[in-house]
C-alpha cells in the first residue's frame, strides 16, 4: 500500500504540489492521471524519497522508503526511463543494480524475457537504444528486485500500441497477483483500459479520486422536453441520476432508450435527446486542461 497524506511542494511562490492526499491499495492499479505540468512526477518523487516535501509525507508499505532497508527488494521504481547510464548496456545496467541488491545473476535473464529485450538488444549500449527499450530496461529494471509495489511515472510514453497492450498486461497481472501499482499518465483512455483506482490531479491539486468505473461513468444521455422539471422527476423515481447542465439541458445516467420510454410514461414531450460524446470526466480533464493551459489531452 501506497499512502500519501497531504503532500505539498513549493519551489519559491510556486505551488508544484498542493495538499495531495491519496492511497493506492494491493490488488489495484491505481492512475495518476493529469495534464503535463500537473505536478505528477512531484508526487512520485516525494512518494520515493528523492524530493524532499514542503509539507506532508508518505510511506509506502508503512514506512517513508527512504528508511527502507534495501528497497528494491519490496518496490520497484521508474521515473524516467532515460535516466541510464548510456555506457553500459542493458545487461550491464541490470547485473549492477542485481549486486547491489543481492540478487543472483540469472535474476537478470529473468527479467529481461518478462520485458521482452532480446539478447542481442541487452548486449548494446542504452546511448542506441529507442525510448520504447529505454522503457522496457527501465522496467526490467523495477521488477528485479521482484517487489510487490511498482511506481512507474508514464511507463506508456515511447511504446507502439503492441508495447502498450503489453506493458497494460504486465501492470494488470502484477496487480492481480496482489501487487500494489501506482502509475502516472496524461492519457485518459490509456488510464481508463488499465486502472482501477484514479487520482485526478491539475495544478497541483487533487481534482477528483475515486474508482475508476465510478469516475467514467458519468451522466451519459442529453436531454431537453416541454417540462424538464417534470421529466427530471420521473426519471429521479425510476432510480436514474439527474442534473441541469450549464447549458440548460438535462444530463442523466439514463440511455437515451430509457429516457425515452420514462417521457412517454410520464407524457412529457421531448424536444432534443442524445447521447453525450464526454462523460463527466472527461469534462472535467478538458477543463482542467484549459483553465491551466496545457496541451490537449489526448484521448
Ligand atoms: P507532471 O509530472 O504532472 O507533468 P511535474 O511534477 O513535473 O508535473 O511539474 C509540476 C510543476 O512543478 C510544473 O509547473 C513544473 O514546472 C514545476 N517543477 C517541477 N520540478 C521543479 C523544479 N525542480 N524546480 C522548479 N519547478 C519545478
Amino acid at each position: 500500500m501506497i499512502t500519501a497524506q497531504h503532500l505539498t511542494k513549493r519551489y519559491g511562490d510556486h505551488a508544484a504540489v498542493d495538499d495531495v492526499s491519496f492511497t493506492a491499495q494491493p490488488g489495484r492499479v491505481t492512475g495518476f492521471l493529469g495534464p503535463n505540468g500537473a505536478g505528477k512526477s512531484t508526487t512520485m518523487r516525494m512518494v520515493c524519497g528523492l524530493t524532499v516535501p514542503t509539507a506532508g509525507h508518505a510511506t509506502v508499505l508503512g514506512r517513508p522508503l527512504r528508511s527502507t532497508p534495501n528497497p528494491g527488494r519490496t518496490v520497484g521504481v521508474l521515473l524516467d526511463a532515460s535516466a541510464q547510464h548510456a555506457g553500459r548496456t542493458g545487461r550491464e545496467t541490470l547485473a549492477l543494480s542485481a549486486r547491489l541488491m543481492g540478487l543472483p545473476p540469472r535474476r537478470v535473464e529473468e527479467v529481461l524475457e518478462i520485458v521482452g529485450l532480446t539478447a542481442a538488444e541487452s548486449r548494446k549500449r542504452t546511448r542506441g537504444y529507442s525510448l520504447g527499450m529505454r522503457q522496457r530496461l527501465g522496467l526490467a529494471h523495477a521488477l528485479l528486485g521482484d517487489p510487490t509495489v511498482l511506481i512507474l511515472d508514464e511507463p506508456a510514453n515511447g511504446l507502439d500500441p503492441a508495447g502498450i497492450r503489453w506493458m497494460r498486461e504486465l501492470v494488470r497481472d502484477f496487480a492481480a497477483q496482489g501487487g500494489t501499482v501506482l502509475l502516472s499518465s496524461h492519457l485518459l483512455r490509456e488510464m481508463e483500459a488499465v486502472c482501477d483506482d484514479l487520482v485526478i490531479i491539475g495544478g497541483g491539486r487533487i481534482l477528483a479520486q475515486g474508482s475508476a468505473g465510478e469516475l467514467l461513468r458519468g451522466p451519459s444521455t442529453r436531454v431537453r422536453s416541454a417540462d424538464d422539471g417534470a421529466l427530471a422527476a420521473a426519471l429521479t423515481r425510476a432510480g436514474h441520476g439527474v442534473e441541469r447542465t450549464d447549458e440548460g439541458s438535462l444530463a442523466t445516467t439514463a440511455s437515451t432508450e430509457q429516457v425515452g420510454r420514462v417521457a412517454l410514461a410520464a407524457g412529457v414531450a421531448l424536444t432534443e435527446l442524445r447521447a453525450a460524446t464526454t462523460t463527466g470526466l472527461e469534462q472535467l480533464f478538458f477543463d482542467t486542461t484549459a483553465r491551466h493551459g496545457r496541451e490537449e489531452i489526448a484521448a
